[in-house]
């Protein structure tokens, strides 16, 4: 089934009688090629590219809940490729390029909004921090403009540039940053891969990883046994659990991060907009709502709903940049679970168990990884060398300290980051 302007016209004047599921509910067979722990953003784009890049369509994803129920449908939505450090900069930079022709690769309408993103700054430490991060996104071939105080005025006037302790000195844009319809995302990559032959397994829980002489052999499930040449991990918040069922120890945090939503408002924000010193990120839905979320709460836990402190914390921030949005009501707000790495940066490689592969450590920023990790992933599945743009991405970092991406400048410690 296609989508089509033509075939939008036709059901609407026939009664919208012939759209059919977007996927089907397979029973899990006995054994795949490759089993896909995690029906999220990433484990359903790595099916899809298996089977569209690589031809490997005896594939099962495994979800223990319903597709995208997890952090893939609870994320601020923001897609971008301004990171600083070799190793996260070429990766998202090839994410950022295949979300900008993935609703014509998928046929599926994900609201991938180029709207640009506006990372303010508020003091000369910040400004040159921009214009070193700036300078490093255009090396790698990506666009970032510095922005004076004059031009944000311009495009977000309704901002407090006077704030006595955060008085607003410029930004740095990226423009072709942006948003994307989250839920959408998986929806299209599940109708992709499905249509490919891949089976989409819910309510399937992965209990446990069965391993024989260092190598995998299959997956222990609510609906039993499956056996597997290859296992892909991909549970994102659940990675330590997960992984701890073959026996591996993760160098992952869970952490909850909140999200939250206001009541529709008249447009106000044309951008995705964030600000460094209070630390908030904001931007307005197609609905109108404003979206937005801050820090992580900073304990460790697996409970997907957030602690009042980060609430009255996010609001502060949220009215100190923009006041207007003192007026608006909150309409909702939820938490996911987030995977946590020492130097907040993700992990795309081998296990040290033959045949399991680990994708992991999002922390707060996997959504716009999702096209670039189920690429990458895919490759890393079929051929078992690593793709260029993930070269770096490695678990051993860990142990060495060779090759850490600590962009954030904070250290070790999980929760800063
Ligand atoms: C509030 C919030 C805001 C965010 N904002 C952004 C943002 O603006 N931009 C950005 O880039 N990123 C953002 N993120 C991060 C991003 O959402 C995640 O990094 C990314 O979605 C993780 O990958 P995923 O989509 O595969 O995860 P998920 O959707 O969580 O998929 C993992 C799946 O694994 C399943 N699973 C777990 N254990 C098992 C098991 N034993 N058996 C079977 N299945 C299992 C889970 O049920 C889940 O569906 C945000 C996250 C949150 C929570």
């Amino acid at each position: 089934m296609r989508f089509s302007g033509w075939r939008v016209l036709k059901e609407g004047l026939t009664g919208n009688k012939g759209w059919a599921p977007h996927w089907r509910d397979p029973e899990p067979k006995r054994e795949y090629d490759v089993v896909i722990i995690g029906g999220g953003g990433h484990g359903l784009a790595t099916a899809y590219y298996l089977a569209a890049e690589h031809g490997i369509t005896n594939v099962a994803v495994l979800e223990k809940g319903y597709l995208g129920g997890g952090n893939v449908g609870r994320n601020t939505t923001i897609v971008r490729a301004n990171y600083y450090l070799p190793g996260n900069s070429e990766f998202y930079s090839h994410s950022l390029k295949l979300w900008e022709s993935l609703e014509q690769e998928l046929n599926y309408n994900a609201m991938m909004s180029q709207r640009g993103i506006i990372n303010l700054f508020h003091n000369d430490g910040q400004r040159d921090a921009a214009v070193r991060r700036g300078n490093a996104i255009v090396n790698q071939g990506d666009d970032a403009e510095l922005l004076d105080r004059e031009a944000v005025r311009r495009l977000a006037p309704f901002l407090n540039f006077d704030n006595n302790r955060f008085p607003i000195m410029g930004g740095l844009m990226q423009r072709r940053a942006g948003t994307a319809r989250h839920d959408a995302v998986a929806w299209g990559f599940a109708r992709g891969a499905d249509m490919r032959g891949v089976d989409l397994i819910q309510n399937c829980e992965v209990t446990g990883i069965d391993v024989e002489n260092g190598k995998v052999t299959g997956v222990q499930t609510a609906r039993g046994p499956i056996k597997a040449k290859k296992v892909a991990l991909a549970a994102a918040g659940r990675s330590s659990q997960v992984a701890a069922m073959a026996g591996l120890t993760l160098p992952i945090e869970s952490h909850v991060l909140q999200a939250f939503v206001s009541e529709g408002l008249k447009p106000l924000i044309d951008h995705v907009i964030t600000f460094a010193e209070g630390h908030l990120y904001i931007s307005q839905s197609d609905k109108g709502g404003l979206v937005f979320g801050s820090y992580l709460d900073f304990y460790a836990s697996y409970a997907a709903r957030g602690n009042l402190p980060m609430v009255e914390h996010t609001m502060e921030t949220c009215v100190a940049m923009v006041p207007a949005v003192s007026k608006a009501r909150l309409l909702r707000s939820w938490g996911g679970i987030m995977d946590m790495t020492p130097d907040g940066s993700p992990i795309i490689d081998h296990s040290p168990i033959e045949g399991l592969y680990l994708n992991c450590g999002w922390c707060y920023g996997g959504f716009k990884a999702t096209p670039g990790s189920g690429n990458v992933y895919a490759h890393l599945i079929a051929t078992d060398r690593p793709h260029g743009a993930a070269e770096k991405l490695k678990l051993d970092r860990f142990c060495s300290g060779v090759g850490l991406m600590d962009e954030e400048g904070t250290g070790a410690q999980h929760n800063l980051h």
